[in-house]
């Protein structure tokens, strides 16, 4: 990690990796897995990570503008409070925008219902050169889906390998997939959700039906367990982030970005003029 080894004793793509014996009931919300500083050093980091980050994109853009058919695709899931929205405004909102492809999925449209669950996922996906931010996916297809009895186990069962061919044909054709599951713990739930009735600026993030949802807190962590044990691929592994600490699950998701970006090695791309002639017809111009 080069200078940033005082602070990361573990690459985070490397910390943050799902481990195939992970417990999702047992799992420290609050924990800062890899990272050996504290929330100052760690919001130091972000600033500096996050420039980082930004030229990283800039590339990936530039390269798209260019041609490059690769992509990366950003999946957060999480549960309610898990700040999904503060990594798309802090991390995402870090980035020049015009390189951002960002799609929340709610429930299902009408339109959406007509069709397999998977239709309105492909047609969000990103395009060369861009990053594309799911805020909620096709994993709810088996969480919300699964807890709530949307449809039968027979048919939700089939969806997590359906998932897998559907995410292993997407890495094939050029998108780095990099999934986050957002774990918060229910207690600091309850503090974000009690900050959200005490103050009007955030009643607009309040919905009644989230106290309901936390009675299903064991279901859905059996569902996240299935999930990370079922969809945590070679080509699409889970990185699980602890968001009890938000600047940590910032940095955390920063670095990811980052390590997809820098996989994919990417350059300047070259001029396709004549630097030289272009300089001397400037001069003369
Ligand atoms: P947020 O709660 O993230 O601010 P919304 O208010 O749009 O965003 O809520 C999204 C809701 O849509 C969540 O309750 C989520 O469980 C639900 N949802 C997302 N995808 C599906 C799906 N495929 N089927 C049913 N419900 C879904």
């Amino acid at each position: 990690m080069g200078k940033h080894g005082k602070s990361w004793k573990v690459p985070a793509a490397e910390a943050l990796r799902a481990k195939p014996d992970i417990e999702v009931a047992d799992f420290d919300a609050s924990a800062t897995p890899g990272f050996a500083g504290d929330k100052k050093s760690g919001n130091e980091l972000l600033v500096e990570r996050g420039e980082h980050l930004a030229e990283l994109q800039e590339r990936l853009y530039a390269a798209g503008r260019s041609g490059d058919h690769r992509s990366v695709l950003l999946v957060l899931q999480g549960m309610d409070t898990a700040g999904k929205g503060g990594i798309v405004k802090h991390v995402i909102g870090a980035v020049d925008p015009q390189g951002i492809d960002h799609t929340s999925f709610g429930v299902p449209s009408e339109e959406e219902k007509k069709h397999n669950y998977l239709w309105r996922i492909r047609n969000a996906l990103p395009r060369g050169g861009q990053i594309g931010v799911f805020d909620r996916s096709h994993y709810e297809d088996v969480l919300v889906v699964r807890v709530h009895n949307l449809v039968p186990e027979s048919v939700w069962e089939k969806r997590y390998d359906e998932i897998n061919r559907f995410e292993s044909k997407l890495v094939e054709s050029g998108t780095t997939i990099v999934k986050v599951a957002m774990f918060v713990s229910l207690e600091e739930q309850k503090e974000r959700l009690a900050e959200r009735l005490d103050r009007p600026d955030k009643y607009w993030k309040y919905n009644p039906a989230d106290i309901d949802e936390r009675k299903r807190w064991p279901d859905y962590q059996e569902a996240y367990q299935a999930v990370l044990d079922k969809t945590s691929t070679d080509v699409a592994p889970w990185y699980v982030v602890p968001c009890d600490r938000k600047w940590f699950s910032r940095l955390a998701v920063t670095e990811l970005l980052i390590d997809a970006l820098e996989r994919l090695q990417l350059g300047w791309p070259p001029a396709d003029f004549d630097v030289e002639a272009e300089k001397k017809r400037l001069a003369k111009a």
